[in-house]
């Protein structure tokens, strides 16, 4: 069966080509981090609060205020202590999982994640206040503000994705994702990529992922997505990207011709197609995320092993493969970065700040849509599509 491309996955590859073969390619498990097993448990408590059977709980409108978020508390509590499922496996449930990962520790982090869970609470009542108020009706309300679809599986074939919740709130489709981790505003080197298009303060990669989502909707429902959102729960606050005042033809292009070359560079099972991109490396793709995570030898974090195959990069990095993988012909090209109108590629020569918009590059490799030249300007090897370059 043809592998199904994820947002995640093409993140995972702009972040790190290496990430990505080992992740994908070699399937490599990552073990299960507590970040992860919070953020399913978060999710999937979510997900269920809105399916309560508020009859059943006797939930009125004379008593929603303390009764809602307390039969969500408890379903919380059930959450917790059911054992999980993998691929129809038991497994441990979420509870054992934070004894097992945190040892002593585990208090302190089920306390973050009630905490969180605390924090979407408040916003989630005040949002029921609203519309109880309007309709003079609890149980109305409760309906209504319940998203259109949870976990609404997309599937075009080539690529899949289960966006959290699509909302439609008065005739504008809103989706929205939920982040349990801290990457938020103001902590991306650049968060201020989007600028041109009104956004700024947030997460690339999070913003990269709900245009994709965005455009799988559209793909799938023939629909346009008015607001794109980010619920984090963290800290309890929420961005609403006001994705209908942007050019979304353009931005889908943009994602097309991104998923386009993802596919066709993660072809290769050959681990050379797939560079490492450790912090401060001059490897660095032209299409990239900041890759904040490199804990590869030699890197800032080296020590604190954010990246779980970090342990196989120094390998490479001991055996030379690091200084020496590429051997580029004779063969040259010219770098056209598009700086007159938003492109993704234009996003990212500003993320890097390239001053030029013409650059000369040597051939390295390539494949039907997309080249990889060695450009010493811009610091080394660089992927680009083939519409972006003419060859001298
Ligand atoms: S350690 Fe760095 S170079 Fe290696 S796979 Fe992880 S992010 Fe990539």
């Amino acid at each position: 069966m043809a592998r199904k491309a994820s947002a995640s996955q093409i993140i995972r590859w702009l972040r790190c080509p290496r990430s990505y073969y080992y992740a994908y390619k070699q399937r490599i498990k990552e073990p299960k981090t507590i970040h992860l097993i919070r953020g399913s448990l978060i999710h999937e408590v979510i997900e269920k609060s809105f399916d309560l059977d508020i009859k059943e709980e006797k939930i009125t409108k004379a008593n929603y205020k303390t009764k809602l978020p307390a039969s969500i508390m408890h379903l919380y509590e059930q959450i917790l202590e059911a054992p999980g499922n993998e691929f129809g496996r038991p497994i441990a449930s979420p509870n054992e999982f934070f004894t097992e990962l945190c040892g002593d520790k585990a208090n302190d982090e089920l306390e973050t994640t009630r905490l969180m869970l605390t924090n979407y609470l408040s916003q989630y009542m005040m949002e029921i206040e609203q519309w109880t108020n309007k309709f003079n009706n609890f149980p109305k309300a409760y309906r209504e503000v319940a998203p259109k679809f949870r976990e609404m599986h997309i599937d075009l074939g080539y690529i899949q994705a289960y966006l959290d919740q699509v909302y439609e709130v008065e005739g504008s489709v809103i989706i929205a994702d939920l982040k349990t981790s801290t990457l938020t505003t103001g902590k991306a080197v650049n968060c201020d990529s989007y600028v041109p298009n009104g956004v700024t303060g947030l997460n690339d990669e999070y913003v990269l992922q709900l245009f994709i989502y965005a455009w799988m909707y559209w793909k799938q429902t023939g629909v346009y997505t008015d607001w794109l959102m980010l619920k984090y729960l963290k800290y309890g606050y929420e961005f609403a990207i006001p994705f209908k005042f942007m050019d979304r033809d353009k931005i889908f292009k943009d994602i097309e011709l991104l998923i386009d070359t993802f596919i066709e560079a993660t072809e290769s099972d050959d681990i050379n197609d797939y560079p490492m991109n450790t912090e401060g490396s001059p490897r660095i793709p032209l299409w990239n995320v900041h890759n904040t995570f490199c804990s590869a030898k030699n890197t800032k974090f080296a020590q604190r092993h954010f990246c779980y195959y970090d342990r196989y990069c120094n390998e490479a990095i001991a055996d030379g493969e690091f200084t020496d993988v590429f051997a580029p012909d004779e063969q040259q090209y010219v770098v056209e970065l598009d700086n007159c109108s938003y492109t993704l590629t234009a996003w990212i020569a500003k993320q890097k700040n390239f001053v030029k918009t013409r650059y000369l590059g040597e051939f390295v490799k390539e494949t039907e849509k997309a080249v990889c030249l060695n450009v010493p300007e811009l610091d080394g090897n660089i992927w680009l599509p083939k519409s972006q370059i003419t060859k001298v």
